[in-house]
């Protein structure tokens, strides 16, 4: 069976296996403890992981906050700063239509305590016009939180433009990059404007289980403040109490590190594997299919297809003992996509839609599957 839903989920690489078992085992110390080795194993184990995802995305280590995933990391940056921020009276949130519904159910969450939402249109790929942010940014605006890379089309936001328009109106500014971490380079440095960024290990060939939210630092050296989703032990400078996951901390570290070593190769076979899978698709339907997805703009290796007049939950089924793909959202699969009608398109659209997601890993000779279709 050819696996092609890698945005869902990845398998991990027998490397990040290996040094999560040490942690899983010999080395199962609570990094929190003191003075024995076995603790002091665990804190330096956590120490190099963080080493690892600061050279991925080339921020210090200060900034990176452990997490359980992207889920969890977007919670923390939208309701911490709408809780932190609350007595300053801003109530205004401005989002996107095709976010995640990790970020969208949490700004409905935050509807029905009183803050104000701004849901921006998007266009066909799901991509914000930085000119609609910008008109609808008020002296009321607390955050904005627009997707760094979209989990259905691949699409890119400009996040750097968007952010920088926050910056200058002195707006918090969050992105969830959980789907462009290790298919694209993100360079912390070059995009000052973010000021949270949500990132997951399982997207990458890491651990389920484990994510950051990378928190800037002001210009006092502090992180910009939040308040904490969990109380408790204090872990994580406070912001992230609870014990350490150090095996899956580990995980996604090594994963951060075979990504960083081999991002450049990795992101030309993503693009070699999405040609031939639009050639073969190309060559094989003509007509009977169109693209939801942009060329260009897009992380690599993530297509959206239109099979028309085909139900997608029928071909799925009917591929599924040959390929894995999905309609969409792993999440929010049991829902016509959110995302694709953002997009403009009807919903009977929607339903002839499927998503083929690969990993660098995937081998090219495989995709001749689909000539057999
Ligand atoms: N945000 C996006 C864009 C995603 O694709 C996902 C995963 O499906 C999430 C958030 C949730 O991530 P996690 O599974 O780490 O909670």
């Amino acid at each position: 069976m050819l696996y092609l839903d890698h945005s869902a989920t990845t398998p991990i690489l027998p490397e990040v296996k290996d040094k999560m078992m040490v942690y899983l085992t010999n080395e199962f110390g609570n990094p929190s403890g003191k003075y024995y080795e076995l603790a002091n194993n665990a804190k330096s184990a956590i120490s190099n992981a963080r080493s690892e995802i600061s050279k991925l995305i080339n921020s210090s280590e200060e900034e990176i906050i452990f997490t359980s995933g992207a889920t969890e990391s977007n919670n923390m940056a939208l309701k911490g700063v709408a809780d932190y921020y609350s007595a300053a009276n801003k109530r205004h949130i401005i989002t996107s239509k095709s976010e995640h519904s990790a970020v969208i159910d949490v700004c409905e969450f935050l509807e029905s305590k009183g803050f104000n939402i701004t849901y921006l249109d998007v266009d066909r790929y799901g991509r914000v016009n930085p000119r609609d942010l910008e008109k609808a940014i008020n002296k009321d605006t607390l955050l904005v939180s627009i997707m760094w890379g979209n989990n259905e089309l691949g699409s890119l936001n400009d996040v750097k433009e968007l952010s920088e328009i926050c910056k200058e109106q002195g707006v918090l500014f969050h992105t969830d990059a959980t789907q462009v971490l290790g298919k694209t380079p993100i360079d912390w440095e070059e995009i000052p404007g973010v000021s949270f960024l949500s990132v997951s290990a399982h997207k990458m060939h890491g651990p389920k289980g484990v994510g950051a939210l990378i928190i800037r630092k002001d210009q006092y050296g502090n992180l910009i403040p939040l308040t904490p989703l969990f109380h408790g032990g204090g872990q994580e400078k406070g912001i992230r109490s609870g014990t350490y996951s150090v095996h899956n901390i580990v995980g996604f570290g090594e994963a951060a590190r075979i990504a960083r070593v081999n991002l450049d190769d990795n992101i030309e076979q993503l693009y070699k594997l999405e040609e031939k899978l639009i050639a073969i698709l190309k060559n094989k339907f003509g007509q009977q299919i169109s693209f939801n997805s942009d060329h260009q703009n897009k992380l690599p290796g993530v297509i959206n297809v239109r099979f028309i007049g085909l139900n997608n939950e029928v071909l799925l089924k009917k591929l599924s003992p040959i390929i894995a793909a999905s309609t969409g959202s792993a999440c929010s699969s049991a829902k016509p996509s959110h995302v694709l009608q953002a997009t403009g398109l009807e919903l009977s659209e929607v339903r002839e839609s499927i998503r083929f997601s690969f990993s660098p890993y995937t081998n090219l000779d495989d995709i001749d599957i689909f000539y057999e279709l």
